[in-house]
């Protein structure tokens, strides 16, 4: 019992080990990667708010450069100052405090036109915050106007007594098509894509097919162009696919272990079961061969004393002692027979010799032996055996054994039955013996267990009928030595017909 419970104990630990180092190697990798793609996050993240950053510094420091460079007192020269200072203005507008563009307060770099000046006289000054800015600050609008987008950075400045209002009007596809490519460039492995947060649509860059939306960061432009967001993702994505087979690779493994060890453990469980019930059905066949020894052995030496004291009353009486004694020793050699046949074949000793014999000759010979104990069952014994039989090779001990078996059981067994029939034929290239009784049968799903060493059926358990479990598990062992098998068909309370059948031709080369 105490073993019993280290036993469990065991595979209980070991299951739980194994669940345990599962679930560790399962954490562990699924922690890598998540890992793996935090680095990768936080690496490209740095980058985007870098190249964000270093695209609106240069805008931001241009225009800041222009604003510090404008002499309000003399706008005659700000074409000038404009074209020194800044490589991405399209024009200055200077505004008074009334949001009038003051005399020369207008300059065009390259083509200008009038259309525009009126436009945004009328139509964008209204929209931009250009009263409520702080002196000196620089605020920025990038939005549309009539169909026509425009980035638009401004200052108000302080000259005499009164504010003015600088409007830089920048030259914003002139950014994208020189400043861009500089920090965005193709040929790297990274992937750089602006697109515009409200439309969805690209505005720069390649797109990042087959990225894992994961794998991708985005960082938006705050001081120029609004609702712009660059998009970085890693162009080689080889390692990530790696990194993906690796870890499914890694959970392959932890899968196919975990089921090994299960497996291992659930196999080690039913063959200790197995021997347990192994070791019980010892222990039961042992008390009972013993039962089945001693009953004999007491009726001979019983029968025996009487003989030997004299104490019979007639002649007849003393031959019937002596046959019960001869019987009673006959039942004891064929026990010890049956007993001493299994030890051999338990040990896997040869214990077979087979020569050219009759068959039905020696199935004859084993009813023979029989009848005695047929009659004291009351029982009656039919058999037909079919003549001209062709000779097979077997050992002809062996099969009177499992003959004697197999009669020996339908007494025991199926005694109320009244009547045994005894078949043998030919069916194909086999010779088949019948053994048929007409007791209580055997349950369907014992069919084959029966034929299994010390098994005993559960009907007849708990019945005063003793018996070894050895009988059937012999009776297969010789069918098959011969090249054959022994089988049952049976349905309880309708009797049971055992079949041995050994082949012709290979009879006895198995
Ligand atoms: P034993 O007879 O010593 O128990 P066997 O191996 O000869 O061992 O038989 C195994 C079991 O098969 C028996 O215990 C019995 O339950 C069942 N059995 C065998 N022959 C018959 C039969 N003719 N009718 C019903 N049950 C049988």
């Amino acid at each position: 019992m105490r073993r019993l419970i280290v036993v469990n104990v065991l595979i209980f630990a070991v299951l739980a080990s194994a669940v345990g180092l599962a679930y560790y190697g399962y954490s562990y990798t699924a922690d890598a990667s998540t890992r793996d793609l935090k680095i990768l996050q936080d690496t490209m993240r740095e980058l985007a708010v870098e190249k964000v950053g270093g695209i609106e510094s240069l805008i931001v420091d241009s225009d800041q450069r222009l604003f510090d460079a404008i002499r309000l007192d003399n706008l005659a020269g700000l074409g000038g100052v404009v074209e020194n200072t800044h490589p991405w203005v399209h024009s200055v507008i200077v505004l008074d405090d009334n949001l009038t563009v003051v005399p020369d307060g207008y300059k065009v770099v390259g083509e200008g036109s009038k259309d525009f000046l009126e436009m945004f006289t009328k139509d964008i000054v209204p929209t931009l915050p250009l009263v409520t800015l702080a002196i000196g600050v620089r605020g920025h609008t990038f939005g549309e106007w009539n169909g026509q987008r425009f980035l638009f950075s401004y200052m108000n400045l302080v000259w005499g007594d009164r504010i003015y209002h600088v409007v830089l009007e920048e030259n914003w596809p002139a950014i994208i098509t020189s400043a861009f490519p500089t920090f965005l460039p193709r040929n790297t492995p990274r992937l750089y894509k602006i697109i515009d947060d409200v439309t969805g649509v690209t505005q720069y860059g390649v797109p990042q097919l087959d990225v894992p939306p994961a794998q991708i960061v985005s960082q938006p432009f705050v001081d120029t162009f609004d609702r712009w967001t660059l998009q970085v993702a890693q162009k080689d994505t080889s390692a990530s696919l790696a990194r993906g087979r690796r870890r499914a690779i890694d959970f392959v493994l932890i899968g196919i272990s975990l089921s090994v060890i299960l497996a291992s453990v659930v196999f080690f469980a039913l063959a200790i079961r197995r021997e347990r019930r192994a070791n019980e059905l010892k222990s039961e066949f042992i008390s009972n061969v013993s039962h089945e020894l001693k009953t004999p052995l007491s009726i001979i030496s019983m029968f025996g004393e009487m003989l030997a004291a004299g104490r019979t009353k007639s002649p007849q009486q003393a031959t019937e002692y002596a046959e019960i004694i001869w019987r009673e020793s006959v039942r004891l050699a064929r026990l010890i027979d049956n007993v001493l046949d299994f030890a051999k074949i338990e040990r896997g000793v040869d214990v077979y010799e087979f020569a050219e014999a009759d068959l039905g000759d020696v199935v004859a010979r084993a009813l023979e032996l029989s009848v005695h104990r047929l009659q004291k069952a009351e029982m009656t014994l039919s058999s037909k055996i079919e003549p001209d039989l062709p000779a097979v090779r077997l050992d002809a001990n062996a099969v009177t054994l499992a003959v004697l078996n197999l009669i020996d059981n339908a007494i025991k067994y199926a005694a109320a039955g009244k009547k045994i029939e005894v078949e043998l034929r030919r069916d194909e290239g086999a010779l088949v013996l019948d053994v048929r009784d007409f007791g209580p049968g055997i349950e369907e799903d014992e069919h084959e267990a029966i034929f299994e060493r010390f098994y005993r059926a559960r009907a007849v358990r708990l019945k005063p009928i003793r018996g070894s479990g050895i009988g059937l598990a012999l009776v297969q062992h010789i069918a098959r030595a011969h090249g054959g098998d022994a089988t049952v068909t049976s349905k309880p309370g309708r009797g049971a017909t055992f079949s041995v059948w050994v082949p012709i031709e290979e009879a006895g080369e198995a």
